[in-house]
């Protein structure tokens, strides 16, 4: 550290120099985050000191906060289950803010796990998870730190969990399913419904990634069933700081019941509150400002716009590769597009250092992954195109 400290016009250009470095999201093709919406940044700013890690004395971000999960309980028919009340949240919808989709993924089975472990099931090895060969790597690390062995189920030929493979896999010691609504590298939505049906007939639980698709789905022409409204799902991860245009870090962790968060419950003994169940202490109040701001100033019409923007973006992009000769692996599902080219890690490697693209690459097979986002255009696409036909055409 500088012994003396520097002056706000150094400091300023130091931070500018630094921001010039960062991409803005220009001609950024391989992300699932995007400029936050500007309502999301004002609230942010408005709440920037507010501690969630302590409730008590932030009692207003706090009720922020409670309005945001009601909200996404509602927008996840969590409504329509009877979802029961907590007496810390003190509403009718169970969950937290996260930091994002890996904190929730992770605090989900934790759940699993605390619940297992204090309830009947009795278990003769390690417990175990079975999640879909595509899920996230925020599942690596659950099964890193948690002590839990991770089964994966192969995809079937349109990339969803193949749900005889996940049946083949359970056995005495599984504890839960995961199943994935739009998924990171394909953007497809595995069969929530069949899913649902193995865990209700062998007691397990199971758990939804929506981080992505949770702020995509719901906004669709016609939505895929993947929510509470399924009765065996037992929790969802949905992302605000993705699709949901708010400022990271945002996520969200949403539950059935009101045990699985007494589950995650550790004593505080010297905050204004008993317990915590989060995973992190000190929580940004701010970014549960920004969520219940942006989820209030669009409301459904906004979010049904921004996702009908997205996807014309994809099916512009996907009618004019095929028209340059490129095919999609699958049709996309949502605003995800796996594009097949030759050699795409080279193509991808070429991309950027010839033209500045950030695409990314689905892992097994290889092709480009591309995410059409709010922060990109048709004008955007069009070069895009022209770039990727120059770097095909050099091969
Ligand atoms: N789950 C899915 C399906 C994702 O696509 C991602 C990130 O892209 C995550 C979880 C992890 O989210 P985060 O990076 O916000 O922790």
């Amino acid at each position: 550290m500088n012994d003396k400290g520097l002056s706000e016009k150094e400091i300023f250009s130091y931070l500018e120099s630094a921001k010039s470095e960062d991409t803005d999201y220009y001609r950024v093709l391989s992300s699932m985050c995007t400029h936050p919406h500007k309502i999301a940044v004002e609230a942010h700013r408005l709440f920037i000191e507010a501690n969630l890690g302590d409730l008590g004395l932030f009692a207003g971000a706090h009720r922020l906060e409670k309005e945001a999960i009601r909200m996404l309980g509602e927008l996840l028919h969590a409504s329509s289950v009877e979802i029961l009340s907590e007496e810390s949240f003190g509403n009718s919808v169970c969950g937290y803010l996260t930091t994002g989709g890996t904190e929730s993924n992770i605090q989900a089975v934790r759940g699993m796990k605390n619940l297992v472990i204090t309830g009947k099931k009795k278990l003769e090895e390690i417990p175990n998870i079975i999640i879909p060969e595509s899920a996230h790597f925020s599942f690596d690390k659950v099964a890193d730190m948690m002590g839990i062995e991770v089964r994966r189920a192969p995809l079937d030929s349109e990339f969803k969990v193949d749900t005889a493979s996940v049946e083949s896999l359970i056995n005495k010691n599984t504890i839960g399913l995961v199943g994935i609504a739009g998924n990171t590298e394909f953007g497809q939505v595995d069969p929530i419904e069949e899913l649902s049906r193995l865990a209700l007939e062998n007691k397990l639980f199971l758990h939804v990634d929506a981080a992505f698709g949770g702020f995509v789905i719901p906004f669709l022409e016609k939505p895929y069933p993947f929510d509470f409204e399924i009765p065996g799902v037992t929790s969802i991860a949905i992302d605000p700081h993705k699709m949901g245009l708010s400022t990271i870090p945002s996520g969200a962790l949403l539950f059935r019941s009101p045990s699985f968060l007494d589950s995650l419950k550790v004593n505080t003994p010297y905050l204004t509150t008993k317990s915590q169940f989060t995973l992190t202490g000190t929580r940004s109040g701010a970014a549960a400002a920004a969520t219940c701001a942006v989820m209030k100033y669009l409301g459904r019409e906004g979010y049904v716009k921004n996702v009908k923007y997205c996807i014309q973006l994809t099916a512009k992009l996907v009618e004019e590769a095929r028209k340059l000769g490129f095919e999609p692996l699958l049709e996309p599902v949502m605003n995800v597009v796996a594009l097949k080219t030759p050699d795409p890690d080279l193509v991808r490697e070429q991309l950027l250092k010839k033209f500045g693209w950030n695409v990314s690459i689905t892992r097994t097979p290889r092709s480009l992954r591309l995410v059409l986002m709010p922060h990109n255009t048709a004008q955007d696409i069009e070069e895009f195109l022209q770039d990727l036909k120059k770097v095909t055409s050099e091969l």
